[in-house]
């Protein structure tokens, strides 16, 4: 007898995430550039009401903008909407790779890191923990938040805080059993699902910022149940999962050759160390029998 397919509601579809990068470009506020974006920001608001400010609230607006060093991300003017074509970059996973390998602290790399990704919501944002909303240009982003961001899915990824991550930010029961349930705010758990119906039947997560890209990415491995752990290699801050392959020390062959790179200095260093201790015992000890 023929076996029954399962019926087409009950088959699995799987769905894909895919990141689209936003013409967003991204400066460094600091030092004179920052002070001059203080004080224009007041008069920006005086000119949007088109009134007067009173010095209290010029006071109050220089004391909300966060300090030195800032992150301003513009989006670049479309001319023709419906005819620029936004890139995609389809690499999420090496894309995570090289944000978990940002130098923390180096303002540098991360303004070269947005520029090549694009979106990223503001920090001081209402919309902070809502990487899923629509973002308003200019952006300000604060590196300080970028770290601690990361920071989290590190923590998430590497299983020290896995269960504080759930809790925090996906529903206990992924089905809403009362009125109250549908309203319980998951917004960087949200995500808007579309069917693509070309020779494989799929669902596509379009994303638009990398913040958000690169959470629905951790999502998705602990969903998956995915284990992870930090490349052995000193100065590296990349998780990588654990596989079958159990001896795997490192997160890709290239740090597994800079490894035994700097195993060999650290090896070559001791050796010119004990060597240099060596000749000045013994030109101590030639000292001490001339006297
Ligand atoms: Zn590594």
């Amino acid at each position: 007898m023929k076996k029954r397919s399962p019926r087409p509601s009950q088959q699995n579809i799987s769905f894909r995430f895919r990141f689209v990068k936003l013409p967003v470009t991204w400066e460094i506020l600091t030092g004179a550039r920052w002070e001059q974006y203080k004080a224009a920001t007041p008069k920006n608001v005086a000119a949007k009401l088109k009134r007067e400010l009173t010095p209290d609230e010029i006071a109050d607006f220089e004391r909300r903008i966060p300090a030195a060093p800032l992150l301003r991300g513009q989006m670049r003017k479309i001319q023709t909407l419906d005819s620029e074509v936004l890139t995609e970059i389809a690499d999420l996973r090496s894309l995570r790779d090289e944000f978990f390998a940002l130098p923390e602290g180096d303002l540098d790399t991360l303004a070269g890191f947005l520029n090549k990704v694009g979106a990223w919501p503001s920090s001081g944002d209402p919309s902070k923990g809502t990487p899923g909303y629509a973002l308003s240009f200019p952006v300000f982003v604060q590196p300080d938040e970028v770290w601690a961001f990361r920071r989290d899915l590190d923590d998430a990824l590497l299983d020290r805080n896995r269960q504080s991550f759930k809790e925090a930010v996906t529903p206990v029961s992924s089905r809403p059993k009362t009125w109250l349930d549908l309203y319980v705010p998951h917004p960087a758990n949200d995500f808007h699902l579309r069917f693509e119906l070309s020779n494989v039947v799929a669902g596509v997560v379009t994303l638009t910022n990398a913040r958000h890209a690169l959470f629905a990415t951790v999502l998705a491995d602990i969903a998956r149940g995915i284990r992870f752990k930090m490349c052995a290699r000193k100065g590296c801050t990349v998780p990588f999962p654990i596989t079958s392959k159990h001896g795997k020390k490192y997160h890709s062959v290239k740090c597994g050759h800079l490894a035994l790179v700097q195993k060999q200095r650290e090896v070559e260093r001791k050796k010119r160390e004990a060597e240099k201790r060596r000749k000045r015992r013994k030109s101590s000890r030639g000292q001490g029998s001339q006297r």
